[in-house]
């Protein structure tokens, strides 16, 4: 891809997704909203209306409705990893598949320049069937096997994450014998993957090993969430702080905290984000690209929020790689505090900086579940 027009690029998708998608359609003409006349320039955004990824959940029954193209033109259901036994379905093409891994290689930070991976998933076809079903004559894929298989992993890659039967396990053998390996050596390496599962995997290991120093040149990649303390079927009882992730595993490990990335992306959307974790803000710092947009809107009254340490939802809006379901806009309910509108204070990049805060709970649950759980209309 060459430099992104990034608003005409968006009007166009909006546009085709207005016409191909019928709930679409619906969702706008009730909020009187139409992209060919409505979407002028960039401050018409605010306006977008938007679908909640609560809409995807298998249980609503709604995913269906939320292509835009007949279901005997996708290549794939892609499933999101679900707590509940509730997961999101987004009906997917091959070639929007493609846009996202244009992205991840356009992301500097997310290249494998390493020597060794070690990796805290299952090997990427086995993470794609896990639990595959057939919906309408297509196979469903879990969404993280998705972008691991287009994750560019150097040969010498160790999958830690091993089938046993219906179940997944994890390799400590492996990653201890890893970790031995590189000691000392400052090594190009990352270790990557479920941010819950290294943890846990570090925790064990703390008991029994000494500390490890891998050194300068080694990255640790998390994605996946889980910092909820919850992931698919494990939970670890109480949500996990940054911090205390990043203290904790940088002093086992031997990695600089600086060497520490998180990437954010979920199944309804179409290009992730990257964090970088800063010492000064005890949290890791997304830049938002500039082939993507994201807008915080208040928790109550939804309005968009403008200002640094605004806090609320976020919402993804994509002008690519979402061909086949309405993906344009999308409201999940995470919470996300602009850090800066225009630059990351840490680094200096020229882009608009947030940090990802999690779900929304208590007593503001409350307050947005009405909200989350509109179906506008269809
Ligand atoms: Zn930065």
């Amino acid at each position: 891809m060459e430099r992104v027009n990034f608003f005409m690029d968006y009007k166009k998708n909006l546009v085709q997704q207005y016409n191909q998608c019928a709930a679409y359609k619906l969702l706008c003409d009730n909020q009187g909203f139409n992209p060919s006349i409505n979407l002028k320039s960039e401050n018409d955004m605010d306006e977008v209306p938007y679908f909640t990824t609560t809409l995807f959940k298998k249980s609503h029954g709604l995913f269906k409705d939320l292509l835009r193209v007949p279901a005997d033109k996708l290549d794939k259901w892609t499933v999101s990893s679900s707590t509940s036994g509730d997961p999101s379905i987004v009906g997917r093409r091959t070639k929007d598949i493609i846009k996202i891994k244009e992205f991840i290689e356009r992301e500097k930070s997310l290249k494998s320049l390493n020597d060794y991976d070690c990796v805290f998933y299952p090997e990427p076809e086995v993470m794609k069937k896990y639990k595959s079903q057939v919906i309408l004559g297509k196979s469903t894929e879990s969404y993280i096997g998705n972008m691991l298989d287009i994750f560019n992993f150097s040969e010498n890659t160790i999958f830690l994450i091993k089938p046993d039967k219906e179940d997944l396990t994890i390799d400590m053998d492996s990653f201890k014998a890893f970790l031995e390996d590189h000691n000392n050596m400052d090594h190009n390496l990352s270790i990557r993957g479920s941010t819950i599962l290294l943890f846990d995997s570090v925790n064990k290991l703390k008991d029994n090993m000494k500390p490890v120093k891998l050194g300068k040149n080694a990255i640790i990649h998390t994605g996946g969430g889980g910092w909820d303390g919850k992931k698919g079927n494990l939970s670890m009882g109480s949500a996990l702080r940054r911090q205390d992730f990043v203290e904790i595993v940088s002093e086992f490990l031997g990695v600089p905290k600086e060497n520490f990335v998180d990437s954010y992306s979920f199944t309804e959307n179409s290009f992730p984000i990257t964090g970088h974790y800063s010492k000064e803000y005890k949290d890791y710092l997304f830049h938002i690209p500039t082939w993507g947009r994201v807008m915080i809107r208040d928790i109550k009254t939804l309005k968009p929020l403008k200002n640094e340490g605004d806090k609320g939802f976020i919402q993804m809006l994509n002008a690519y790689g979402t061909s086949a379901f309405a993906g344009a806009s999308i409201l999940v309910d995470d919470i996300g505090e602009i850090v800066s509108m225009e630059e990351c204070p840490e680094c200096g990049s020229k882009l608009m900086t947030i940090r990802i805060l999690g779900r929304v709970k208590g007593s503001e649950a409350k307050g947005c579940g009405a909200t989350l759980n509109v179906k506008e209309g269809i």
